[in-house]
C-alpha cells in the first residue's frame, strides 16, 4: 500500500483524537470516522538519545522520541488500524538564502491503515523485539499473544515457554 506523504494531507483537520478508558489503561481514539490511509496527525514529542528506555518512547530519526499526549497513549494492537511513519522532509526552498541547511527534518505522524469508525480505539503494531515482549490483551482475533515483532515470535515463544499463566 503507498501511503502518502503528509502534505498530501494538509488541507485536513488534524487531531480530531481524544484519549479515554481503554481495556488497556489509557487510550486513543477517534471523534470522527477516518478513511484509509489517511494522516491522522503528527506526534509531537521530546527528543532523546538513542536507547532511550521508558514506557512510551519510540525510535525516532536517529534516536528516539517521547511522545507528547495525545499520541503517548496509543495502545498496541496485533492487528492495527494504524501505523507510525517517520517522514523525511526536505526543507526546500523555504529555509535558502536566510542560513538553512539541506539537513533534512524529521516529522513522525500516525496514519490510518484502513477505514475507521468514529468512536474506535486508534492502535499500531508496537513491533518490540522478544525480549522486550509481555503479554498481550489486545483482543484482537489475529492476536499473538505477545506484544512481539511478527517475525520474532518464534523466539519469544521460545523464550517464555516456561513462564506461568497470567504471569509475565
Ligand atoms: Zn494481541
Amino acid at each position: 500500500m503507498e501511503i502518502l506523504p503528509p502534505s498530501f494531507h494538509r488541507r485536513v483537520r488534524y487531531d480530531r483524537v481524544y484519549v479515554a478508558g481503554s481495556p488497556n489503561g489509557r487510550g486513543l481514539f477517534t471523534s470522527v470516522a477516518l478513511g484509509g490511509n489517511r494522516a491522522v496527525g503528527r506526534v509531537h514529542g521530546q527528543k532523546k538519545p538513542s536507547g532511550w528506555r521508558s514506557e512510551y518512547c519510540m525510535e525516532f530519526a536517529d534516536g528516539a522520541i517521547e511522545p507528547d499526549p495525545p499520541y503517548r497513549f496509543i495502545n498496541h494492537s496485533c492487528d492495527p488500524n494504524c501505523i507510525l511513519i517517520e517522514w523525511e522532509l526536505s526543507r526546500g526552498d523555504e529555509t535558502q538564502g536566510e542560513g538553512g541547511t539541506n539537513e533534512p527534518i524529521y516529522e513522525m505522524w500516525l496514519h490510518t491503515l484502513r477505514p475507521v469508525k468514529k468512536g474506535e480505539e486508534l492502535t499500531i503494531d508496537y513491533g518490540w523485539e522478544a525480549e522486550a515482549s509481555i503479554r498481550c490483551n489486545c483482543r484482537s482475533p489475529k492476536c499473538r499473544g505477545w506484544i512481539c515483532r511478527i517475525d520474532d515470535l518464534p523466539r519469544c515463544l521460545e523464550m517464555h515457554k516456561n513462564d506461568t499463566p497470567g504471569g509475565r
